[in-house]
């Protein structure tokens, strides 16, 4: 086991710079999920890690060893891709114990390693088998199992998941948590997916355009995402973001006024609110109301979600994405998701009074998309 440190890791295609100049320790032990959207980098770092992709510029460091020049196999490290691989005219064993029989490990060391990874994958009973008499759930655990054997310092997992089905993926991702409990070695997980991203690391970073833009625990990252891009991303339903303003000691969106209790700073900003942050006003005695009109009910049983329409320009991950640097452009209204009581007496046509936290707002700027204070600094409050 060991820890991973980037410094100032760069790739460069040609042209297009894959990683920008990206610096990450990442301790022993831990499992750390790289997130972003396609094309952000993700498995241009994770390959370089593994040593499949030189770096343009930058050093990687395993445990107390430099591995910038290294040759894969010399690193110590093992990988799982999306496609796995499976060579179909060998058996489970034969593929697990494939990788200690090229590196001569004795026979009897490579069979006991095998039983011993087997149980602890529930592959005990399908050594015999072939991939071809696999479920793919099985496959995959074949896969794992095969750079479980090798013992090596760190795993290199990308999009590992991807394959399966989502129910089965729901199930793997349980089983690859409690994996790593059980191992403890350090571990990088590669996906687009920000729920397996939330559940499976300890720490996610969110990288865009080859940058990390946050690494965090999970729950730092939903509580206080660093910028625009970042809040639209993670969450499900996401937050919902919209262009407003502050006048008069109330933040204004649309045709909604929520009063703040502490004056911002800024006029003109976008404005987030978690659904969940909403509630019914019927539950949520003491807050500042909006009253909305109902346009979907989705009731789940354990909660249900009202949508409304807000008079202003939306801001989503597309939006976002689309706009890039030239901030944010103009939409036609954006539709709003509140998360609400389940005994919610709101019906799709008809009005509801939607209780809001404000202490709950997120704030970021317009143009660059940072997270903006969550109150204005007072010196700087240019209230009327
Ligand atoms: P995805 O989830 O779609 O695989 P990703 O986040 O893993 O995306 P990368 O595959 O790392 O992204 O690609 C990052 C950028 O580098 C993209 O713009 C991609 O087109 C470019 N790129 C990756 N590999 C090469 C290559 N071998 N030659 C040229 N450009 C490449």
């Amino acid at each position: 086991m060991a820890g991973i440190r980037l410094s100032g890791v760069t790739k460069t295609f040609g042209g297009v710079t894959a990683v920008d100049d990206v610096s990450l320790e990442i301790e022993d032990g831990e499992f750390l999920v790289l997130v972003g959207p396609s094309g952000c980098g993700k498995s241009t770092l994770l390959r370089m890690i593994a040593g499949l992709e030189e770096v343009t510029a930058g050093e990687i460091a395993i445990g107390d060893r430099d591995v910038t020049d290294l040759a894969p196999r010399s690193r110590d490290i093992a990988m799982v891709f999306q496609t796995y691989a499976l060579y179909p005219h060998m058996t489970v064993r034969q593929n697990m114990g494939y990788g200690l029989k090229a590196r001569r490990t004795p026979k009897a060391e490579i069979a006991r390693r095998v039983d011993e990874v087997a149980e602890l994958l529930g592959l005990a009973e399908l050594l015999e088998r072939r991939p071809a008499q696999l479920s793919g759930g099985q496959r995959q655990r074949v896969a794992m199992g095969r750079a479980i054997v090798r013992q090596p310092q760190a795993f290199l997992l990308d999009e590992p998941l991807s394959n399966l089905d989502a129910k089965l993926r729901v199930g793997m991702r349980a089983s690859l948590a409690q994996l790593h409990q059980r191992l403890g070695v350090t571990t990088v997980y590669v996906t687009h997916d920000q729920t397996e991203a939330m559940t499976l690391g300890q720490r996610v970073a969110v990288l865009r355009d080859g940058k990390i833009l946050q690494c965090d625990r999970p729950q730092a990252l939903y509580a206080s995402p660093n910028n625009l891009f970042i809040a639209a991303f993670i969450g499900s339903p996401a937050m919902n973001l919209v262009e407003a303003t502050y006048e008069d000691g109330a933040v204004r969106f649309g045709q909604f006024s929520v009063p703040v209790g502490r004056p911002r700073a800024e006029r003109r900003f976008v404005l987030g609110i978690r659904p969940e942050s909403f509630e019914d006003a019927a539950f949520a005695p003491g807050l500042p109301t909006i009253r909305v009109q109902v346009t979907v009910l989705e009731e789940l049983g354990s909660d249900a979600h009202v949508f409304f329409t807000v008079d202003a320009a939306p801001v989503t991950a597309e939006v976002l994405e689309a706009a890039s640097d030239q901030g944010l452009l103009p939409g036609t209204g954006a539709l709003f998701t509140a998360r609400v009581d389940a005994r919610t007496a709101a019906r799709i046509g008809g009005t509801l009074e939607l209780a809001v936290d404000p202490a709950r707002f997120h704030y970021y700027d317009p143009v660059t998309g940072d997270r903006l204070s969550a109150a204005g600094a007072p010196e700087l409050v240019a209230v009327p």
